[in-house]
């Protein structure tokens, strides 16, 4: 339920306060909370914690005669935490005059005179009209996070990335674009380190890590049990599918995603390929409606958590988290998938997560309004990219090696391309250096058959190349290929010989790792299709050999 808005009174007169909160309550207290303070001071600093706790006030009704700060100086500056606020005054008869000035000087809304008896007739009816004109303008404050920040603060993108990811609503609050974020961060005091993030209760975090925000916005880092029938590394769509389907069919359940449920689908725009909706249906969702049919089904999610090496002791695989904290199990299920790789050009590195970002970034979409963007890549994911930037950038420029998109992209995103009057796709074209000093502010590409060069101005560069397995951790425990991607079933098998070390009758199961009861799915397999549903399908088949697996143990 959101807070109540709030009719604040001030008086230095004890008595006074007391006989107009007491009938105020009276007659108000069902739709408003009624707040007092005796001195200007006091009320001040509880307004600075309304604003602060995203509080509303509807109504200020002020002593004039204080004797520190009178009612129209406190006035004037509640105006500048809560403009919309209306505005009267308590005024003894000797003081109409400055409350007649008040009305040009702070855009005074009405004057009451003391004493208000009896309220029904000398009271309740000015309030009355002052909150329900207050009424009809209100629009409720916004009920979620604050970030504050300066939009080219790499930490600020990690924030507003992660929260969207998890699907965390947040109202972003630009220091350079809205003057709240710097009334709010007067607010926080001195003490506050950007990007802050102020949860619902008012709490304001410091530039906090992913793994802070997580354990204040509901999301689980820790295992509830050190053992479980089966564990899952990657909440991509494999993971999600290995989860639902292990789960309903009765195991004790586990998924570790580092980042957020939904993983290289999670960044997707509109996903238009997978069976059963017709008209596409984005990323987020998808990861939105499996998590919730994982959870259904009793699936256990730690996010963000990384596992970061995995030990075999007989039956049990262990598996080693970032904090530190060992989770076994009898199955393991590897489902890490795959990122882009980075691009290696003159003055990348400093200006990554300012300007230069690898994968969609989605969150960054709107503050590039106006602005001419670069795509590199000439897959789907650069395809989808470039068609939900067009909706807010000048231009998108699509930077592709080869000479043609229709080599790597589905047809039907080359014609919705070719259909964008915004979208330029500039073919035998690579990204030569990128400049900027604080953030990215151009871009050289070079023509890779003329060598001709020319730089661009460009507020965006998002990247979309190429594909690495998340395997680092994985180093000497499971066979992989010079690439990093891990063998599993046929492919371990050679001259009918099963893998090094392996102590099995049988031979490996089809998506079973070189150690028994490793199983892996989806992008991070030696030769997998790279597609949402063939994710979903290896992740969904490979439980029928996870429970053949456990029959053996
Ligand atoms: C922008 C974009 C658009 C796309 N559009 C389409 C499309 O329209 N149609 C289509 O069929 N395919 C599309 N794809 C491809 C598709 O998304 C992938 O093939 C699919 O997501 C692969 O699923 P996965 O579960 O194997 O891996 P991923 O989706 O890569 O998920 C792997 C997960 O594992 C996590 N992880 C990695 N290492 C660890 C660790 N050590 N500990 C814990 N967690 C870890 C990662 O954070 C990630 O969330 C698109 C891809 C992108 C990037």
């Amino acid at each position: 339920m959101p807070a109540k808005p709030v009719i604040f009174t001030l008086d230095d007169d004890p008595e006074v306060l007391q006989a107009i909160q007491r009938d105020l309550r009276r007659e108000f207290g069902r739709d408003y909370r009624i707040m007092r303070a005796d001195t200007g001071a006091e009320a001040l600093d509880a307004l600075n914690q309304m604003k602060v706790r995203n509080d509303e006030v509807a109504l200020f009704l002020v002593d004039q005669r204080m004797p520190e700060m009178s009612g129209v100086e406190f006035l004037g500056k509640a105006r500048e935490h809560f403009p919309n606020a209306k505005r009267a005054l308590l005024t003894a008869y000797a003081d109409t005059s400055a409350a007649i000035q008040a009305i040009n000087e702070i855009s005074l809304d009405y004057y009451l005179m003391k004493p208000w008896d009896p309220p029904e007739e000398n009271l309740f009816p000015v309030i009355h009209d002052l909150v329900d004109q207050w009424q009809y303008s209100y629009r409720p404050a916004f009920e979620g996070l604050r970030v504050i920040g300066h939009q080219w603060s790499p930490d600020a993108h990690r924030i507003k990335d992660f929260l969207a990811r998890n699907r965390v609503p947040y109202r972003w609050m630009d220091l350079e674009a809205d003057k709240n974020a710097g009334n709010l961060l007067k607010s926080l005091g001195d003490a506050a380190t950007l990007p802050v993030v102020i949860l619902i209760d008012g709490t304001a975090l410091m530039n906090p890590s992913n793994v802070q925000i997580a354990e204040k916005v509901g999301l689980k880092t820790q295992a509830a049990q050190p053992f479980y029938d089966l564990a899952i590394v990657g909440g991509g769509p494999a993971g999600l599918a290995a989860a639902v389907y292990g789960a309903s069919e009765g195991l004790h359940t586990l998924l570790i995603e580092r980042e957020a449920p939904g993983g290289q689908a999670g960044t997707s725009s509109r996903i238009e390929n997978y069976l059963g909706f017709p008209s596409g249906l984005s990323g987020g969702d998808l990861a939105r409606r499996a998590v919730a049919q994982a959870t259904r089904f009793g699936v256990e999610i730690l996010t963000p958590a990384e596992v970061t090496t995995v030990r075999i002791d007989g039956q049990y695989r262990i598996l080693v988290l970032s904090d530190g904290s060992e989770i076994s199990c009898h199955a393991l299920m590897i489902a890490t998938g795959v990122s882009y790789r980075r691009i290696d050009v003159l003055g990348c590195d400093a200006l990554t997560g300012v300007g230069v970002y690898y994968g969609a970034a989605m969150t960054e979409a709107p503050s590039m309004q106006g602005q001419d963007v670069f795509i590199v890549g000439a897959g789907n994911s650069a395809g989808q990219a470039a068609m939900y930037f067009a909706r807010y950038a000048k231009t998108v420029y699509m930077v592709v090696r080869g000479d043609s998109l229709g080599k790597s992209m589905s047809q039907y995103l080359v014609d919705q391309i070719a259909a964008t009057s915004n979208i330029k796709v500039l073919l035998c074209t690579e990204v030569m250096a990128v400049h900027g000093t604080e953030h990215l502010e151009a871009v050289t590409l070079i023509d890779n058959k003329t060598h001709e060069t020319q730089k661009y101005p460009s507020a965006g560069l998002f990247v979309f190349i190429g594909a690495l397995p998340h395997t680092d951790w994985l180093e000497g425990v499971v066979e992989r290929d010079e690439h990093g991607f891990i063998l599993t079933g046929n492919d371990l098998v050679r001259d009918g010989k099963p893998p090094m070390g392996w102590k099995l009758e049988r031979m490996p199961f089809l998506l079973e790792a070189s150690v028994p009861g490793i199983f892996v799915a989806g992008d991070v397999r030696h030769r997998s299709v790279k597609r949402v549903a063939s994710a979903v399908g290896e992740g969904s088949i490979a439980v029928q050999f996870i429970h053949q697996y456990l029959g053996e143990l």
